[in-house]
């Protein structure tokens, strides 16, 4: 059997028709950039997140980076974040010439720890900026009272977490702004990059949308210094196609989850295999289904001779990248992230995964544990 840890060409087949009706209305029409099918997707994601302004960009990243800007983020700025998570949401700190300044995760949601968080906002702070990581949300109500005491704003990485929800509040809908990415691989994927800046601050959204076209309200008439960060038609037009699924997708998503637990408990793997932490205030939409196991690296070749895709999310901390040396952090500043990248392991989670498929993915974790 072979389990791909994504089937794209799965979804594919099941939004086709109106996918391809939706392009060809935009090649009719021959309006590429931003326009008014970049609008209405803007619109739509309005409705979904449920804020009052939405702002299509050309990548999750650029959207993090726009955000930081519309902020206020510089040179000699701190911004705190963590440094388990996609290079984007540091690097995006660093281009701005700004510091990202580091604190662990909790082991069990491998997401910003909260009782981190104080010592590390200073006078230089300009932004906290915690990741809503395989599509959980951060612990959101301490992070948000300690940055309302400090005056700083969040701005949420929510690339992996569009439909996440802390506490009935959604993703991208409870800081300042909220970052969204349309990478294929993400829930809602588009067919190339994109992403989405969120926010129900009307002066954020107005800063991202002049920012996004190099600084510019008035064509050819430049306020400040922006960049090309544009959503295209072609994209939209996909992505309004797909937000239509994007529940049933997730429940998809929360079913193989469960059904991944029950076939764990069946095989009396949970003192081998720690499945995700799902916290009673958050509604996880598993963008990946991550567990943590000992001898990592030799499970995971096993199951790819068994035909089974997985992934490490991600195998290096940021704090230990090299081209982050000169920040003086080193092996130890971060055990629970350090932990985590030699520990995880992302198994196929994806809506359309069969029954069968995911108990031949237990069947070959079982079989690694029990042969000798
Ligand atoms: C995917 C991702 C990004 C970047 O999004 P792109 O669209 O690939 O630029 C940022 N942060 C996190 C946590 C991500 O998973």
């Amino acid at each position: 059997m072979q389990v791909p840890l994504l089937d794209l060409k799965a979804q594919h087949r099941q939004t086709r028709a109106a996918v391809m009706a939706a392009l060809e209305a935009v090649c009719d029409e021959q309006a590429f950039i931003l326009g008014a099918r970049v609008a209405d997707l803007e619109k739509d994601i309005q409705k979904y997140i449920g804020v009052s302004q939405a702002v299509g960009v050309a990548s999750g990243t650029d959207a993090i980076l726009l955000a930081l800007m519309a902020c206020g983020v510089g040179a000699g700025d701190e911004v705190v974040t963590v440094p388990y998570t996609f290079f984007a949401t540091a690097g995006s700190i660093s281009r701005l010439g700004a510091k990202p300044v580091f604190v662990d995760i909790k082991p069990d949601t491998y997401n910003m720890d909260p009782a981190r968080l104080e010592r590390a906002v200073a006078a230089r702070t300009k932004a906290i900026l915690p990741v809503h990581l395989f599509g959980q949300c951060a612990e959101m109500e301490p992070i948000l009272q300690i940055a309302a005491r400090k005056k700083v704003p969040v701005i949420e990485d929510a690339a992996q977490a569009i439909g996440a929800a802390w506490r009935n509040r959604t993703a991208g809908s409870l800081g300042q702004a909220g970052c969204f990415s349309f990478f294929p691989s993400k829930n809602l994927g588009g067919f190339g990059d994109g992403g989405m800046v969120t926010t129900n601050d009307q002066a954020i959204a107005d800063r991202v949308r002049m920012l996004r076209v190099h600084g510019s309200r008035v064509k050819y008439v430049h306020e400040a210094i922006g960049i090309n960060s544009r959503l295209d038609a072609l994209q939209a037009a996909v992505l309004r196609v797909k937000l239509k699924y994007l529940e049933e997708w997730t429940k998809g998503r929360q079913r193989n989850a469960a059904r991944y637990e029950a076939l764990f408990k069946q095989a009396n793997l949970l003192d081998r295999v720690t499945l995700p932490t799902v916290t009673a205030e958050n509604r996880h939409v598993y963008n990946q289904y991550v567990i943590r196991v000992q001898r990592r690296d030799q499970l995971r070749t096993f199951l790819q001779e068994q035909g089974v895709g997985t992934e490490i999310y991600y195998p290096l901390p940021l704090h230990l990248q090299v081209c982050y040396k000169d920040l003086g952090y080193r092996p130890g500043s971060f055990p629970h992230a350090e932990r985590a990248a030699e520990e995880t392991l992302a198994l196929p989670i994806y809506a359309e995964l069969t029954e069968d498929q995911q108990a031949y993915v237990v069947e070959s974790i079982k079989k690694f544990y029990t042969s000798p």
